[in-house]
């Protein structure tokens, strides 16, 4: 699932590439019953067209698109979508699920195989993000913010990072990476780190996602950015999927256990 770095990545190349430009025409297909929130598909289309797309932001792992009469277009890419911009219309895929048709001729085409991707059009963005958590790159996050956060919870620390509602875009890949880059194990319980720990952590939490960013993103199986490029990232992760393979600092195999559903790797020697 395309986490910060990735959604950030994608926003950074289509705002150049959108910035400025009407959507003439959308469509939705089908074959996409959940994609459309909120609205019924036909609904949306009629009111997204005609749009001037002001700018794009972000919060978290959605994707804003600013139109200029104040309405927000938000897409989550959830598993597998990507939104990809091509110079002209949406080439033909099974997995199409939406394409819209911008004024230069270009297309933004939403490409999703699993269909969990959601797209909203809304008048106000607290609508779709208002119990986001703080930006871990942001301002607002800062160590006592982030040990306040521990302190009221009791769930291991992983589980923490991951719970989009206390902190917002970080997801299964840079979680378990912050946790090894800090020291700490990720079943360890929240409000048990002790103040260097949890200073580690969050030094490593904003370390792990700016590194990812400056790699335009990981792709281990299907995140591209908005031109349809891998990141890569994932050449250099630690732990994330090194399952049995020798740490990079100790040489121990790397762990993976299940935690809350999700795989969860980690080096037993290095974090505790
Ligand atoms: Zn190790």
């Amino acid at each position: 699932m395309p986490e910060l770095p990735e959604v950030e990545t994608i926003r950074r190349d289509l705002l150049p590439l959108v910035r400025g430009r009407t959507i003439v025409e959308a469509w939705v297909s089908e074959n996409a019953p959940r994609l459309i929130q909120l609205l019924p598909p036909d609904a949306f289309c009629r009111g997204i067209a005609g749009r001037r797309i002001e700018d794009i932001s972000r919060r978290g792992k959605y994707l804003l698109f600013n139109l200029h009469d104040g309405l927000i277009w938000a897409v989550h890419l959830r598993m597998t979508g990507r939104l990809l911009h091509r110079e002209s219309g949406c080439p033909e895929d099974p997995h199409l699920r939406a394409s819209f048709r911008l004024d230069d001729g270009s297309s933004l085409c939403f490409v999703d195989m699993r269909k969990f991707g959601m797209m909203w059009l809304v008048d106000d963005e607290s609508l779709v993000v208002s119990k986001l958590g703080p930006e871990p790159l942001g301002e607002a996050f800062d160590l006592r913010a982030f040990r306040d956060l521990l302190k009221r919870r009791s769930a291991p620390v992983k589980a923490v990072l991951l719970d989009q509602n206390a902190l917002a875009g970080i997801g299964n890949i840079y979680a378990d990476e912050a946790l090894f880059e800090a020291g700490v194990r990720p079943t360890r319980a929240a409000n048990t780190l002790t103040k260097p720990a949890a200073q580690r952590l969050h030094g490593a939490i904003g370390k792990v996602l700016a590194e990812a960013l400056g790699d335009r993103g990981s792709s281990f199986r299907d995140y591209v950015d908005g031109r349809g490029n891998e990141g890569s990232h994932h050449l250099k992760v630690k732990v994330f999927r090194r399952t049995g393979l020798p740490c990079y600092e100790c040489g121990t195999p790397i762990r993976r256990i299940k935690l809350g559903g999700r795989s969860t790797h980690f080096c037993p020697k290095c974090q505790k």
